[in-house]
Formats: structure tokens, C-alpha cells, sequence
């Protein structure tokens, strides 16, 4: 096992990994910035190293900066936690070759899969069933283009190869708007990901995200953990999680997990993973695959009771999973929401200081964050500041301590979306689990200006 690792990151997610750190006897070094001096990861971390300012690229984005601190501090492993540089093969690849562990998939693994167009054509040849698409970089020719889309059938998205985070992707509903999306989107991914390669395919119309966790160890070992259902999004992305998904029966649950411990056999997967697809007309497709642990995480530990940041590591230090597929059952329902400090109706970022701050709890109640009264939030970073986890014995139950505990949170001083989930919390659809990816928007008239001021029972604000 390994005596000391890097956390390559910061707020909740630094504070989950240290915490798992401590429980297996690990030190822990934690790199940060110099806007996140007094965070509490900072605080609570065996040892830290300041990297540099604020902007990401200064600090968390900072390759060299980040292993300089893993050579001066001599740890074993690096753990990258999610978003920054966790699907970054690069860093991966700078990891493995400074002689440290990653603390996750192989660098050719996490390049594969974080190229969608290579990651399709990858599950394809393992059988999975994928969106229908024109899986390879559009050309420039109209005629062509037009002819592939025709060919897949209005509506279609277009999509960034190296797209991620819900951005670089648009849907094109009629011919006439295709050729100008194609440039749009192209301009945006060289801009934002650095590489214009876009694909087509198929937008299916209110399909529900269902994804499954995988773990994989380094003895050939992979089992599934379940699925989650993550279909209560804005703006592509996810900010209600559960587990397991209700609509799914155990025979199709299965049939689901097997074809991707044999994805994951065939690319010789070694870490935690998620396959995440739309579930549309009773089909389920493949859209990606992420390669490192998921925010959403803790809905399936809360239903399979096992401890997905321990497994990574010991995973990383080459132990086996203590595990067989029939030992990982599900206990109960888990729900999470995902607190962001922004307006709820507009999505800006509201950074701040936190004026007072009450956490809820209770018995099936988890809070992970890393704010605290008078804790002040960076505008420099993402705007989650903690999940809200509540695991009871039915869905019903869990929605039902979901209402107890938003009502008992208190954040003050930053605009929440406490809101949002307050209300989703009541609404009669989303009792019924009649919902979809485009659910909250239409209903919630979330990004419909025109339509905030009218509505009076989902009235955001
Ligand atoms: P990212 O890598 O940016 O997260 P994904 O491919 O995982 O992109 O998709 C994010 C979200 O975008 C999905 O959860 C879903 O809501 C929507 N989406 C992606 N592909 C399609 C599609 N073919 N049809 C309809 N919605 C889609």
C-alpha cells in the first residue's frame, strides 16, 4: 500500500480523498493555490504545497509545478480526483513517466476514451450498442454533410470530438441550419478543447442518462456496481443524481453491467470508470465513457456500501477488489444534489463569503462539502460547494428525507440552487419518476427568459 499521495485538486472532492487517505493509514500532500490558502482541505491535509495563483493554469492545470511538489514531498501516487486534469492523458502520462503511480486508468486508456469519436468506435467493435452516428471528423464539404445528416435523420447534434462538461455540442433540427452549426461548433471546440474535429449524430428526443460505475483491478478482476440515473440536467449537465435508476429491472441491470465488464476486459480497463448512456424507446446507447471517479460517486457507495475512493487507491497500489459480482447488491435508494453557490435561474456563479452555514443530518443523511461559516468562495473555480446524499430504504423514503434535510440546510451570504431542488422535491412528475434529460429546463422554464416571470406553480425564483 502506499505511504503518502498527492491530491492533485480541490474543494469537496480533495476533502473525500484525504479522508479516504486517513482511514487507510495514508499521509496525504495537498497542492493549492494561493485563493484556496484557507480552504479546508488545506487545513485538514497532512502537508501542502502552494503551486501558484489563482487561474487554473497557474496552479491546478500546472503539470510541471504539480509533480515538481510530488518530487519534493516524495510521494508514492497522485490522485486526480475529477474535472482539472483528471482525464488529461498528458498528465497521466508525465505521472507514469516521473516514476509515481496515477492513481487511475493507463494514459492510452484515458487518450482513447476522452476522444469520443475513438471511444465509439471502440465500443462498437465491443459490441455496445451506440447513438447512431457518422463516427468519424466531418470534412468541409457541404454536400457531404449534408448527405450524412439526411442519411441519420433530422434532428441531429453536432458534437466535439474532445468535447466535454455538456459544452460543444448543438442540435440541429432542420437542413437549413446545418452547414453554420458545423462551423459554430468547430470554432467553439478549437477554442475550448484546442482540437475543431466534430461528428455527427443522432439527437434523441427526452431520453433518460443512465450510467454504469465499473471497477476494474490490475488482476483482471472487473466488476459492475450498478447504474445510476442522472437525467435531472441543466444545460447538459447533471445536478440530481440516483441510484439505483427505477426504471431498470435486475435482468436488464445485468445484461447492462455485463456488456461493460467486457468493454472493459476488451480496452484493459484498470481503475474506477462509468459508462454513461441515453435510455430512449427502451434501447439503451452509448454516449462516453469517463475515466476517473464521477461526482456523483457517492449515490452508488450509499447503495452498495463500498468506499470508491478506498478502492481506487488500493486498486493503484495494485491490491485485489475483496470482491465477487455477487457480493455487490443494492440496499435502498440514494439521491444526491449538487449545491452550487449561482443564480438558479441564469447559472452565474455567485463566489462570495458564507455568512452562516448549518449542515443538515440525520440517519441516512451525508453531507460531502468544504464550506464552513465564513468560508469564502473563489471566483476562480467551479461552483459546487458540497452534495447533499441521502440514502433511504425505498425511493419514496429517500425523497422524503431529501425534504427533511433541504429544509434544515442554511447556507447565507451566496445565491444557492437550493431552490431548485426544494421544489423538484414536490413536484408531482419527479415523485412519479417521469422524467427525462430535458426535464428540468421545459418544466422548470429553466433558460426561457420570456416564460420565468409567467409561470407561478415551477417558477424558479
Ligand atoms: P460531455 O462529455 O460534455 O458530458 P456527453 O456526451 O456525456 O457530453 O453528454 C452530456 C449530455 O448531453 C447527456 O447527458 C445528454 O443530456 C446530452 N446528450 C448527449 N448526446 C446526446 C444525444 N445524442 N441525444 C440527446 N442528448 C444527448
Amino acid at each position: 500500500m502506499f505511504d503518502k499521495i498527492l491530491i492533485a485538486n480541490r474543494g469537496e472532492i480533495a476533502l473525500r480523498i484525504i479522508r479516504a487517505c486517513k482511514e487507510l493509514n495514508i499521509k496525504t500532500v495537498l497542492v493549492y493555490s494561493t485563493a484556496d490558502k484557507d480552504s479546508l482541505p488545506v487545513k485538514l491535509a497532512d502537508e501542502t504545497v502552494c503551486i501558484g495563483s489563482a487561474p487554473i493554469q497557474n496552479s491546478y492545470l500546472n503539470i510541471e509545478a504539480i509533480i515538481s511538489a510530488a518530487e519534493i514531498t516524495g510521494v508514492d501516487a497522485i490522485h486526480p480526483g475529477y474535472g482539472l486534469l483528471a482525464e488529461n492523458a498528458s498528465f497521466a502520462e508525465s505521472i507514469e513517466q516521473s516514476g509515481f503511480t496515477f492513481i487511475g486508468p493507463h494514459s492510452e486508456t484515458i487518450r482513447l476514451m476522452g476522444d469520443k469519436i475513438l471511444a465509439i468506435e471502440t465500443m462498437l467493435k465491443a459490441r455496445i450498442p451506440c447513438v447512431p452516428s457518422h463516427n468519424k471528423a466531418l470534412s468541409s464539404s457541404v454536400d457531404e454533410n449534408l448527405s450524412i445528416a439526411k442519411k441519420i435523420g433530422f434532428p441531429v447534434l453536432i458534437k466535439a470530438a474532445a468535447g466535454g462538461g455538456g459544452l460543444g455540442m448543438q442540435v440541429v433540427y432542420a437542413p437549413a441550419d446545418l452547414i453554420k452549426t458545423i462551423e459554430m461548433v468547430k470554432n467553439q471546440a478549437k477554442q475550448q478543447f484546442n482540437d475543431e474535429r466534430v461528428f455527427i449524430e443522432k439527437y434523441l428526443t427526452n431520453p433518460r442518462h443512465i450510467e454504469i460505475q465499473i471497477i476494474a483491478d490490475k488482476h483482471n478482476n472487473i466488476y459492475s456496481l450498478h447504474e445510476r440515473e442522472c437525467s435531472i440536467q441543466r444545460r447538459r449537465q447533471k445536478i440530481l443524481e440516483e441510484a439505483p435508476a427505477s426504471i431498470l429491472n435486475q435482468h436488464t441491470r445485468e445484461i447492462l453491467g455485463n456488456i461493460c465488464v467486457n468493454a472493459c476486459k476488451k480496452i484493459g480497463y484498470i481503475g474506477v470508470g462509468t459508462f454513461e448512456f441515453l435510455y430512449h424507446e427502451n434501447n439503451f446507447y452509448f454516449i462516453e465513457m469517463n475515466t476517473r471517479i464521477q461526482v456523483e460517486h457517492p449515490v452508488t457507495e450509499m447503495i452498495t456500501g463500498i468506499d470508491l475512493i478506498q478502492e481506487q487507491i488500493k486498486i493503484a497500489a495494485g491490491e485485489k477488489i475483496n470482491l465477487k459480482q455477487d457480493d455487490i447488491s443494492i440496499t435502498g435508494h440514494a439521491i444526491e444534489c449538487r449545491i452550487n453557490a449561482e443564480d438558479p435561474r441564469t447559472f452565474k456563479p455567485s463566489p462570495g463569503e458564507i455568512s452562516w452555514y448549518h449542515p443538515p443530518a440525520g440517519f441516512g443523511v451525508r453531507m460531502d462539502t468544504h464550506i464552513y461559516n465564513g468560508y469564502k468562495i473563489p471566483a476562480y473555480y467551479d461552483s459546487l460547494l458540497g452534495k447533499l446524499i441521502v440514502h433511504g430504504k425505498t425511493r419514496n423514503e429517500a425523497i422524503q428525507k431529501l425534504k427533511v434535510a433541504l429544509n434544515e440546510i442554511i447556507i447565507h451570504g451566496v445565491k444557492t440552487n437550493l431552490d431548485v431542488f426544494k421544489k423538484l422535491s414536490m413536484d408531482k412528475n419527479f415523485l412519479q419518476n417521469d422524467i427525462h434529460i430535458n426535464y428540468l429546463e421545459e418544466e422548470f422554464n429553466i433558460n426561457k427568459k420570456s416564460a420565468v416571470k409567467d409561470n407561478t406553480e415551477k417558477e424558479l425564483i
